[in-house]
């Protein structure tokens, strides 16, 4: 029986792999990958020789009848993205939902992702909460942030560098300033950090320090 498996990778440190990911990508018959040659580093690191093909966000849709074929012919492909989990913020969906309407079997392992150690490590209530993923770059952005604002659970957003005061900027037209944010950077890796403030407070830090590396957006919901 053919089946698809999304194996999590790391976010930043290599440490962060489980056993059982490491031993899917083993036996796996094939890997579909993000982008090859990340994911040849960390075979080569982990001393993993096996056969990956491509499988990238923008050609999703066009790949799609290809790869179910190719998963039919297979006992085992596995799915893996750059880092994190496939499907969070990355490719996945689609292929997924085409392996289910196929009955081919599918599973993802638990893993690394970045909004998980974010959203508990805020110090904002993790029990209930809403996942953004990137905000749309231009049509639909000051909608969202309009919305956002009312939203009563924390809200986990994925946010680069160079749109982070953006971010922080156009969410003044809409929350509060005193409304409490977390920037959570660089998870996992040497400079790890969060920085804990309300927007205004965030705005004027990351205007005098610019932002650098892989961003997690972390805004506590509205208070009752
Ligand atoms: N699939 C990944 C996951 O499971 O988290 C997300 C991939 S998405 C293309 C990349 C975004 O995830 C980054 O722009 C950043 O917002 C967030 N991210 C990934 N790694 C991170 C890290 N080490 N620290 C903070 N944020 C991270």
């Amino acid at each position: 029986m053919p089946r698809l498996v999304l194996v999590p990778t790391p976010i930043g440190n290599l440490e962060d792999i489980t056993l059982r990911s490491l031993r899917y990508l083993k036996e796996a018959d094939l890997l579909f990958a993000e982008d090859t040659r990340v994911t040849h580093k960390l075979l080569k690191h982990f001393e993993i020789s096996k056969k990956v093909l491509p499988f990238h966000a923008h050609n999703e849709h066009r790949f799609l009848e290809k790869s179910i074929d190719i998963i039919e012919q297979q006992e085992c492909t596995v799915l893996v993205s750059d880092a994190g989990t496939p499907g969070i913020s990355d490719p996945g969906f689609l292929l997924v939902r085409a392996c289910v309407e196929r009955g081919i079997e599918v599973e993802c392992l638990p893993g690394p992702t970045a909004f998980v150690p974010a959203l508990v490590s805020s110090g904002f209530p993790c029990d209930k909460f809403i996942f953004e993923g990137f905000l749309p770059h231009k049509k639909g952005r000051q909608t969202r942030l309009k919305i956002l604002a009312q939203e009563a659970r924390t809200m986990v957003l994925y946010e680069s560098p160079h749109r982070l005061i953006k971010t922080l900027e156009q969410m003044l037209d809409f929350f509060e300033p005193e409304r409490q944010v977390v920037v959570a950077r660089e998870l996992t890796k040497h400079f790890e950090t969060y920085h804990r403030g309300n927007v205004q407070e965030q705005l004027a830090y990351f205007k005098a320090n610019p932002p650098k590396g892989e961003i997690v957006l972390l805004i506590k919901g509205l208070d009752d």
